[in-house]
């Protein structure tokens, strides 16, 4: 399992996001409206805009399927529809449901896992 920590947005003082169409379109961001892109700063977090850290996971589980698949030296092709299949989410895009959720920013995604 990989993990990284991004820095989680303080929720008294965040500011809508102004992000980019091509970045929607090409990292499909479901909820453009929902994020957030800065915090202006408050005494709640120090006037830093941000308030402790956030995890986000790469989860890939083996299952029998995927041992199968592994044993009988599949394509990674193969292992990455498996896992797909299986509700495989990349960190990324777990991050970006973390930034649809107004919780951290698109950059600190893009900083974790880039
Ligand atoms: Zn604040």
């Amino acid at each position: 399992m990989a993990q990284r920590l991004v820095r989680r947005l303080c929720d008294q003082c965040k500011v809508p996001a102004q992000i980019s169409e091509e970045q929607i379109r090409q990292l499909e961001i479901r909820t453009p409206g929902g994020m957030y892109d800065a915090s202006a700063g408050c005494e709640h977090c120090g006037f830093t805009g941000y308030r402790g850290r956030l995890a986000i996971y790469e989860l890939c589980m083996i299952t029998p399927e995927m041992t199968d698949l592994i044993v009988s030296r599949a394509s990674a092709r193969d292992l990455a529809a498996q896992a797909v299949a299986q509700g495989f989410e990349p960190m990324q895009r777990y991050g970006i449901r973390k930034v649809e959720d107004g919780e951290t920013l698109l950059d600190e995604v893009l900083a974790a896992t880039g």
